[in-house]
């Protein structure tokens, strides 16, 4: 296994590094990134904006426009950074990346805005950043702003129309489905093979019903990422006990009616939008939005926003008996949630893995491929990338000692940060010490 805290030292990537951070007071500057931050302002239309070119060692720069009144540089960057082990990851020939648009887009001429944005970083598009949707923005927004830089690669997640494999189909919700199953089907073997596993592992695969159907599901959100989720573990017969969004939350223990639930939700923004005919038909019992962290669950998806799992709601997920968390949304957990989640024995599949899927489906359209060829390489790649992140951290906590616990997180990213490393040092033209860091593999748990 390589030490992150080595790479430095040999990868002697950092030369120019602290002479920009010195200069330009940018503090999270590291190794890795950013390569470049560029914040916009056009005064024509008054659109205020930030692009984050974070690592372009795999391929060009890739991520979506975030559309928010609450945009901050810091936060771009954070996405941008999650969008490079996201692709390395998924193993796609795309760096990370992340736009940011700073305004409430109902609060302003969205088209005339894009556009403005669109104008400003031309330059860098496609070449080393190429856009799609994110919170804010949909597939009307990328017809425009594909248009507006004047070419159909400049983005993905386009209106089928213009060729595009739009996220509205779903396909991040639906990686998050194949992670949820990958890992169950991972706990099962455990115990059918009877794979040598730490204490704490055996007590979470003793703890949790593998019987599909016996497992229980809370997603934190209901727009595009949770609402697909919902859908897709329904199908693959998990019982969905609860959905909440900005407006409330609804539960039934015995299971809610997803397609029931989906076909309601039609034409209407958040859950409190339900008729009170149809809340009545339906049994759907409207309760405040953070009654979320107040039920007991086996599987928490967070669906909706950054840093939701917290130092006050990670010990509140524990006393309801959550096991295992799948990250749909972007940087749910904070770092002292995470580590004290991991130390209590749950089970984390991290953003970078669980919810790739709307960034493979992207790639599919960026070749220019299909829908259905979308769906499949999506499942094919988070089963593969699961499974392994899975089995290289039990080969970690063997190599531990009996008490350890399964750091998905931290075996996943060591994973990521030897494929961008060795991009890098590619680019860089060190194709000896590249050649030399592939055939030290051993080193490396693929
Ligand atoms: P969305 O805007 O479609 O849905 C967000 C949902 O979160 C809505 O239902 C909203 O009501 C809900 N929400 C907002 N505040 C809430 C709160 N305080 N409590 C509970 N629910 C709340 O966004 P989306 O596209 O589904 O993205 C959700 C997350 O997933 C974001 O973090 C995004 O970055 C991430 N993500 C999205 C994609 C994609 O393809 N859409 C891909 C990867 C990651």
């Amino acid at each position: 296994m390589v030490n992150p805290d080595s790479y430095s030292s040999h990868s002697n990537l950092g030369s120019n590094v602290e002479q920009y951070h010195v200069s330009s007071g940018w503090s999270e500057i590291d190794e890795w990134g950013p390569e470049k931050v560029l914040q916009v302002y056009d005064p024509d239309t008054g659109m205020k904006g930030v692009l984050v070119i974070d690592n372009t060692s795999t391929g060009p720069g890739k991520g979506g426009i975030r559309f928010a009144e609450s945009v901050t540089p810091t936060e771009v960057f954070k996405l941008a950074r999650t969008m490079t082990w996201k692709c390395a990851s998924a193993g796609l020939p795309f760096g990370g990346a992340k736009g940011g648009i700073i305004a409430n887009p109902s609060k302003v001429n969205q088209v005339e805005w894009i556009k403005s944005f669109a104008k400003m970083i031309r330059p860098y598009c496609p070449s080393q950043y190429i856009a799609a949707t994110d919170v804010g923005t949909t597939e009307l927004d990328m017809a425009v702003f594909a248009h507006e830089i004047g070419d159909m690669r400049a983005c993905t997640g386009k209106p089928q129309e213009l060729g595009g494999i739009p996220h509205e189909l779903g396909t991040t919700g639906y990686g998050v489905s194949v992670a949820l199953r990958t890992t169950i089907d991972f706990l099962k073997d455990i115990k059918r093979k009877g794979l040598k596993a730490s204490k704490p592992l055996i007590d979470l695969t003793n703890s949790l019903d593998t019987k599909s159907n016996n497992i229980k599901v809370v997603i934190q959100g209901f727009g595009n990422v949770g609402s697909f989720a919902a859908k897709f573990l329904n199908d693959l017969n998990i019982k969905v006990v609860g959905v909440s969004d900005v407006s409330g939350f609804v539960f039934d223990d015995n299971g809610l009616d997803i397609p029931q639930l989906m076909s309601d939700m039609k034409d209407k923004s958040k859950l409190s939008d339900l008729p009170e005919n149809q809340q009545q038909q339906h049994l759907y019992n409207i309760l405040d939005k953070d009654e979320i962290f107040n039920v007991n669950t086996d599987i928490f998806i967070p669906a909706a926003l950054t840093g939701v799992i917290n130092d006050k709601t990670a010990p509140k997920l524990l006393e309801h008996n959550v096991k295992i968390i799948v990250e749909g949304a972007n940087i749910p957990t904070t770092a002292s949630a995470d580590q004290y989640l991991v130390n209590n024995n749950i089970l984390i599949i991290p953003d970078f893995l669980a919810n790739s899927g709307g960034v493979i489906g992207s790639f599919v359209e960026y070749q220019g491929r299909t829908e259905k060829e979308a769906f499949d390489l999506i499942e094919y790649k988070i089963t593969n990338n699961v499974k392994r992140a899975l089995y290289n951290s039990l080969q970690l906590i063997d190599q531990e000692g009996d008490t350890s616990q399964l750091d998905v997180r931290r075996t996943a990213m060591e994973t990521a940060k030897q494929i961008v490393y060795r991009a890098m040092l590619l680019r860089k033209g060190a194709i000896s010490v590249a050649r030399e860091a592939y055939a030290r593999k051993e080193r490396v748990i693929y």
